[in-house]
């Protein structure tokens, strides 16, 4: 293959939303010498979580202190463990970095007094539709070289260290080899691994960015960065069918989740009214719906009716900015939700690190440095810090940038060994050398599994093993046994006859083969976490009860290369901000 090599200082994986503001920070405390590069899978301006649109900031600080957020976020994962430094140095930091993307022209709502429209302590709305070309502008500003349509396939260790990257243009399938002194990680969360809500040609129809396809957690595993929090995996409560949030119907149309009775049951549940009612943690929200709909009184509904109808404009409107498919879908239906309640489901599971769950690479230290040297995680590919969201990961990517910026002051360029260049060329185009060989061999009928059966069988094995949504979320031991059997037998057995026709399809491949690395680590957390700590997002029904005791901490795991398995180990729990870990703050 035609080869592209690319020597940078610092190289960035994912021009996302903590990847653009990376770019502008570096560059702001770089110097306009600094050698910056993105290289981005999609196209940057239509890329990643921010692509469709979003009407809200979930992050923000409109009344408390950086401690209050912590508490928050704490309380949001049902007390934690949470990273607390993390976290404080993003809360301090992340209403500057607010002004900052409105001066940069992105418009936030405002009351007549000039102040923000805010939706509770922690959000503030926005005319999201134009979120994500405004946040790559701030990369483009930052002139920093982006190259679109660039699949990072793996990243590159010498002697310990972190060097650059390599993978495949998505269009002009050339072989890409970035040389850096520095890395940073920022290719976001990953969707699919478990069953979609909707199948054939609506099967993308799900919650997360369904082509963040776990690049950033599968390339750290493969690096051998520690990694943490696999076995809290997000399920959203979302509209059915369309999967949007319900956010927008709670806050905006004032509309509480009802089952089919009628009954507003986060408020008349005294086990559900004990966590806070209708602002209990995410995933008790989420158990009382399953709870709802185990005990025959589903479905349940975002009651609408009771909202003032003259909103429902507006609330569409809101829906256009970040998920047009929920109007054209009551347009099509003749639906009008002022006059019948809407139905809602739960989706997922998911794999992120930022929004209200704590999946990624586990970093030592609060300069977002993993446990390998020269690479850094921002966004969801950084673990153990929920409820970062937009702006907070916007702000983790500048704070990652300072401190890359600030470590290859003492680093030199790496010397590239060429056999492992040539190796990692061989590996990112198997699929394809593969079904080359094999037409034109034509001694096999079939030549090989397609990305596609290989998803479908990865996702029907999750689903019914793993505690998908088919199976209400349980697991327990002897599923989970059987999912790492099946799973680990696609991976170590079938991989090889992954087979790829064209470089759309070579995409496919290494989106199934990065979301298998994922299922093992998913898989391997949810065995070694004996209790049920967040209840919605896993139960476990050998192990219904928190276990304080042994679980209050951490669960990380390093992959072993020679052996294919996971060493897990637990990292304590540091509560900095003192204070009731079960309480709301404020
Ligand atoms: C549907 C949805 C609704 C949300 N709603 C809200 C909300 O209302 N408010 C809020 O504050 N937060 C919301 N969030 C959360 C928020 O958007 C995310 O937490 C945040 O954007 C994550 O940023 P990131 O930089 O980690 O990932 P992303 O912004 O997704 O960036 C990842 C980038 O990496 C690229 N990439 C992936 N793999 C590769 C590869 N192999 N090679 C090269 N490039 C690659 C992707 O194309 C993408 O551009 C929502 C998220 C989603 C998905």
């Amino acid at each position: 293959m035609e080869r592209v090599y690319i020597d940078t200082d610092l190289l960035i994986m994912g021009g996302g939303t903590a990847g653009c503001l990376a770019a502008w920070e570096a560059r702001r405390v770089g110097g306009p010498n600094l050698g910056i590069t993105i290289l981005e899978k999609a196209y940057i301006r239509h890329s990643g979580s921010l692509a469709a649109g979003q009407n809200a900031l979930n992050m923000y600080l409109n009344q408390g202190t950086p401690e209050d957020f912590v508490c928050y976020a704490r309380y949001d994962l049902c007390g934690g463990p949470v990273r607390e430094d993390i976290l404080l140095s993003v809360a301090r930091e992340v209403n500057e970095t607010v002004a900052l993307m409105e001066r940069e022209g992105l418009p936030i709502k405002k009351r007549p007094d000039g102040r923000y429209l805010n939706r509770g302590k922690w959000n503030v709305e926005i005319n999201g539709a134009m979120l994500k070309p405004i946040t790559a502008r701030m990369a483009e500003k930052a002139g920093a070289e982006i190259y679109n349509r660039v699949y990072v396939t793996n990243l590159l260790k010498q002697q310990g260290r972190c060097v650059g990257a390599v993978g495949f243009g998505v269009r002009d399938g050339r072989f890409y080899v970035v040389r850096a002194r520095a890395v940073l990680l920022t290719a976001g969360g990953c969707a699919g691994i478990y069953r979609p809500n909707n199948a054939g040609d609506a099967h993308h129809r799900i919650w997360y960015a369904p082509f963040n396809t776990g690049a950033s957690y599968a390339m750290a595993k493969r690096l051998g960065c520690k990694m943490v929090g696999f076995e809290c995996r997000f399920i959203p409560i979302r509209t059915k069918d369309t999967v949007a949030p319900t956010g927008t119907l709670a806050i905006g149309m004032g509309a509480p989740m009802i089952n089919a009775l009628g009954k507003q049951f986060m408020k008349e549940n005294p086990k559900w009214v004990e966590w806070g009612g209708h602002s209990a943690p995410t995933p008790i929200r989420v158990q009382a719906f399953l709870v709802e709909t185990a005990e025959h009184r589903g479905p349940c509904y975002m009651d609408t009716t009771r909202g003032d109808p003259g909103r429902v404009a507006e609330i569409k409107e809101q829906y256009v900015d970040m998920s047009p498919s929920l109007v054209l879908y009551w347009a099509a239906n003749d639906i009008d939700p002022s006059k019948e309640p809407v139905e809602i489901d739960v989706s997922g599971p998911y794999i992120v690190g930022a929004h209200a769950a704590m999946a990624g690479a586990w970093v030592p230290k609060e300069d977002r440095m993993t446990t390998v040297a020269g690479l850094f995680v921002a966004g969801d590919a950084l673990g153990g810090a929920p409820s970062r969201f937009i702006s907070g990961s916007w702000t983790d990517g500048r704070i990652a940038a300072r401190y890359a910026v600030e470590y290859l002051r003492g680093v030199e360029f790496p010397e590239l060994d060429p056999d492992e260049v040539r190796r990692q060329e061989e590996i990112a185009f198997a699929p394809l050398t593969r079904h080359r060989q094999a037409t034109e061999s034509k001694s096999v009928p079939q030549p090989g599994i397609r990305p596609r059966e290989m998803e479908e069988r990865m996702q029907k094995i999750m689903d019914e093993y793993a505690g998908g949504r088919t199976r209400w979320y349980w697991i327990d031991e002897t599923h989970l046994q059987i999912a790492r059997k099946k799973i680990n037998h696609l991976r170590r057995n079938q991989l090889q006859y992954l087979v790829a026709e064209d470089l759309h399809e070579l995409q496919l491949a290494w989106d199934v083969i990065n979301r298998l690395d994922v299922c093992q680590l998913v898989i391997e957390h949810l065995l070694y976490r004996r209790e049920t700590r967040w209840p919605g997002y896993a139960n476990r029904s050998d192990c219904p009860e928190r276990n304080d005791a042994e679980f209050d901490c951490f669960v990380c795991s390093v992959w072993d290369p020679e052996t294919d398995e996971l060493t897990m180990m637990k990292e304590p729990y540091v509560q900095l901000v003192p204070g009731d870990r079960m309480k709301q703050s404020i």
